[in-house]
């Protein structure tokens, strides 16, 4: 793995409520001085190849739950299935296979291949509620 996304993962290991990429980049700027195009092109890296996730509702990236197993950039992908809540912002990567096992049931009349989907459940979290 590049030291690029070591980076952007590090910024990400102790924030449950993710972070925006302007974020992700002002911390990777405290260690290393480093070209914005460089972080989000690290952040679409890391995306591409599931170790993280990002919210479409608050625009902020998480650390996948397997990412620390994993050490190298190979392929890692899997059907993102993320809670996140409306009040607080926090997400949770769910661990569960049933959507997958819905989800390719579903007949699509224009052929959406449906191995590779990702979903966003935005709800209320327990601290919220
Ligand atoms: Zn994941
Ligand atoms: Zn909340």
């Amino acid at each position: 793995m590049s030291e690029n996304n070591r980076l952007v993962l590090n910024s990400l290991k102790k924030s449950p409520k993710g972070l925006t990429a302007y974020q992700i980049l002002n911390i990777v700027l405290k260690s290393k001085s480093i070209q914005p195009m460089t972080v989000y092109r690290a952040l679409k890296n890391l995306t591409t190849n599931g170790l993280i996730h990002k919210t479409n509702k608050n625009k902020t990236f998480h650390l996948c739950d397997t990412a620390h197993v994993c050490n190298t950039t190979k392929a890692h992908e899997h059907n993102a299935v993320l809670a996140v809540c409306n009040d607080c912002g926090v997400a949770e990567e769910l661990k569960t296979d049933l959507f997958s096992k819905i989800i390719k049931n579903i007949k699509s009349k224009k052929r959406f291949n449906f191995n590779n989907f990702n979903l966003e459940i935005t709800t209320t979290c327990k601290e919220c509620n």
